[in-house]
């Protein structure tokens, strides 16, 4: 199957997912995960009309990136890989939506890096439901107090919560998870959902999914 096919059997699956969720339809937004592969292998999805984005990693979206938006204007691009402090510059400069801000250092770069550089990427506070040890996030008993730390000390919009749940166990319950805690907060944006559980992740409330192999292939 060509790219543009694969792209196509996404959205539609996204449509059938809103439909019976009872969702308006498109108000579930694509965000197609291009990690690992290069500007050729975008540029399809951008001549399919694709124009939102996701990438792990600063350093390899720092050598794509800056060409396509070039070359294609409305590119929405998230960053969805862990972020350390001393690259918050280049993520400030480079995203449109920073979707793993998880803890106060980080928080704290952005805030200066926004200041700094004028400049306001939209932000999303990444919890890790499944508590897991080597994953990013903040615990979801810390997300409430974190949340109202970013906003009430630094003034920070916090626009959504974002999950990745353990692989191995049925993901329902972090979403449903997510879903309180971003209620509790009253953030109405939830990103989740990846190529294996995305319809899913729509029943629960997704009001993005991050879906990569499904439309790009395996990496
Ligand atoms: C890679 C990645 C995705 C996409 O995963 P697929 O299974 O390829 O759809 C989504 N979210 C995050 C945070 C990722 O790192």
């Amino acid at each position: 199957m060509e790219l543009e096919e694969r792209l196509n059997d996404v959205r539609s699956r996204i449509s059938a997912a809103e439909q019976q969720g009872g969702r308006p339809n498109g108000s579930v937004q694509l965000v197609a995960v291009s990690k690992t592969f290069d500007a050729d292998a975008i540029r399809p999805a951008l001549q399919a009309g694709q124009r939102v984005f996701g990438e792990n990693r600063i350093q390899e979206s720092q050598g794509k990136w800056p060409e396509l938006k070039s070359e294609t204007s409305g590119i929405e691009l998230h960053l969805i890989g862990p972020l350390q402090s001393n690259k918050a510059a280049e993520a400030v400069a480079l995203f449109d939506v920073i979707e793993t801000v998880d803890r106060e250092k980080i928080a704290r770069a952005l805030a200066d890096e926004m200041k700094r550089q004028a400049k306001t990427p939209r932000l999303y506070v990444q919890v890790n439901t499944g508590l897991e040890p080597q994953k990013a996030g903040i615990a979801p008993d810390d997300t409430v107090e974190f949340v109202a730390f970013c906003r009430d000390q630094l003034g920070l919009a916090i626009e959504g919560l974002m999950c990745i749940p353990p692989v191995d166990e049925n993901p329902g319950p972090h979403f449903a998870l997510l879903a309180r805690l971003a209620k509790a907060c009253g953030i109405e944006k939830l990103s989740m959902g990846m190529s294996g559980d995305y319809e899913t992740a729509i029943a629960f409330g997704a009001t993005s999914v991050r879906v990569g192999s499904a439309i790009f292939g395996t990496r």
